[in-house]
């Protein structure tokens, strides 16, 4: 067989949500793009469909659209994009013996038990502080240490690493550095939409991206997995998939760590990218459930605080996600790294989200369609510790390689580390 050439402006590797919003956005430019994937388009944000529901393989909630990088993408691209947001007041907490208010908003706030009399107004001066960018937090200090070195009340401290546990997605609240939780919550707590989901769903996204790539004469390589690099001096000159090889004046890795350490073997990044790729992923167990009718509830997300674990009612903001008049409802367990691999603990995990279903969602056992588990899903491909950090997009070795990524540096997190890593990445193309 003789060996493809093919030529670009930009070949981009992997097709997730980091590659698709920066091909699309650098062929809406004018450049000539390349998205090369190794399976199928989407990534960790892929939708599977199984008898009638489509399974997001994550949940799509989006944090603080008004402000996030995927609703610039939306204005700049022209991105069609069916916002669905997310209603505060039926959100709870499950306390064990009670449900109370998620203090997401003020009513939220005055509302719960979670926090009495003075704790409530210590917390409010905490987001006040945080929001006026007054707290900063300092990246040697994890949240923890920092909460004990301002002496903050008990119940505050607890309520805010609460909140540090949903939002992170970890068991783990304590050892975020505190300059990522300050970051982090500045920009959420001054959000008009602190949540919001997607009506069809990840994929639907994804067909956006496809849409505006196509329409700019971008091209798209699916099952088509990048094994290695060639080099010269301080460029890449090439990426070669099987018999084929890609060139370009720049190229953009959009590859987890681990990944990227094969393909970046015998580079002058090699040593650099092996660190990353050590580092510890955010792990949760995922229980999907496709009901033939619906279970009506008064919350469509419930947090059991005792277990680390929610339930989202997805079908309630996305109706195209089930047969008619069915309900897909997905709970969601952290985990902690030492419960990787051990089966009791993960057993035992998801008997507990079966008995967080039968006690707000009771009868589901006799709607089941469609179960779907996934005991070990990456929500984050570096987890926020003081022992880790997030991956720079660029490096000095290679002027002419970029990255991006939920493990790269950015704003925010989860996808929108994708997609604010991904526009980084193209503004320091689009201004060479
Ligand atoms: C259970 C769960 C819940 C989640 N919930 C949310 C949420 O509510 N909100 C939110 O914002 N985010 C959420 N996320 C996170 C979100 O899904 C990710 O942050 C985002 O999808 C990451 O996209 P990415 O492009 O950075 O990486 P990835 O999705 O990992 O994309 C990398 C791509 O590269 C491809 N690839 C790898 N190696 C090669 C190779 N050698 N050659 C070619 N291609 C290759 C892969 O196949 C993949 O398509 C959740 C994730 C999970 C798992």
């Amino acid at each position: 067989m003789t060996a493809q050439q093919h030529r670009f402006d930009i070949v981009i590797v992997g097709g997730g949500l980091a590659g698709l919003s920066a091909a699309a956005y650098l062929s809406h430019k004018g450049k000539k793009v390349a998205v090369l994937e190794r399976g199928v388009l989407g990534g960790r944000a892929v939708t599977l469909p199984i008898k009638g529901f489509h399974f997001n393989f994550g949940a799509h909630a989006i944090y603080g659209r008004d402000t996030s990088m995927l609703r610039y993408f939306e204005k700049e691209l022209g991105l069609s994009i069916d916002w669905r947001d997310f209603q505060p007041s039926k959100a709870k907490y499950d306390l064990g013996d009670e449900v109370t208010d998620v203090p997401a908003n003020i009513q939220g706030l005055f509302r719960t038990k979670l926090l009495m009399g003075l704790d409530k107004v210590s917390f409010t001066f905490n987001i006040l502080k945080t929001m006026l960018k007054l707290e900063t937090g300092h990246p040697h200090l994890s949240i923890q240490k920092w909460l004990e070195k301002k002496e903050v009340a008990e119940d505050v401290r607890e309520m805010m690493l609460t909140l540090a546990s949903s939002n992170f997605f970890t068991k783990e609240p304590e050892n975020i550095p505190s300059d990522v939780f300050f970051r982090y919550y500045s920009r959420l707590f001054l959000t008009n939409k602190p949540v919001a989901y997607i009506g069809g769903g990840w994929q639907a996204l994804i067909q956006e991206f496809v849409r505006v790539i196509e329409e700019h004469g971008g091209a798209i390589f699916t099952k088509t997995k990048v094994e290695r690099v060639s080099f010269e001096n301080d460029r890449i000159t090439a990426v070669h998939a099987g018999e084929e090889s890609f060139s370009a004046k720049q190229f953009i890795m959009c590859i987890p760590p681990k990944e990227l350490d094969k393909v970046m073997q015998g580079s002058k990044v090699e040593g650099i990218v092996k660190h990353y790729a050590k580092y510890d992923p955010t792990y949760v167990m995922v229980y999907d459930i496709g009901l033939k009718r619906r279970i009506e509830s008064p919350y469509t997300y419930i947090y059991d605080k005792q277990n680390n674990m929610f339930i989202t009612d997805i079908s309630y903001y996305d109706t195209s996600c089930t047969p008619e008049g069915g309900q897909l409802l997905q709970a969601t367990a952290y985990l902690r790294q030492e419960d990787m691999g051990n089966k009791d603990v993960l057993e035992a995990c998801k008997e507990k989200m079966e008995q967080l279903y039968d006690k707000h969602f009771p009868g589901w056992r006799e709607e089941l369609v469609v179960p779907r588990i996934s005991q070990r899903a990456v929500v984050q491909e570096i987890k926020w510790t003081m022992h880790q950090q997030a991956m720079p997009i660029f490096f000095p070795e290679y002027r002419n390689l970029f990255f991006a990524g939920d493990w790269c540096q950015g704003q925010g997190q989860l996808s929108e580390l994708s997609f604010s890593s991904a526009f980084a990445a193209c503004d320091m193309i689009l201004q060479h």
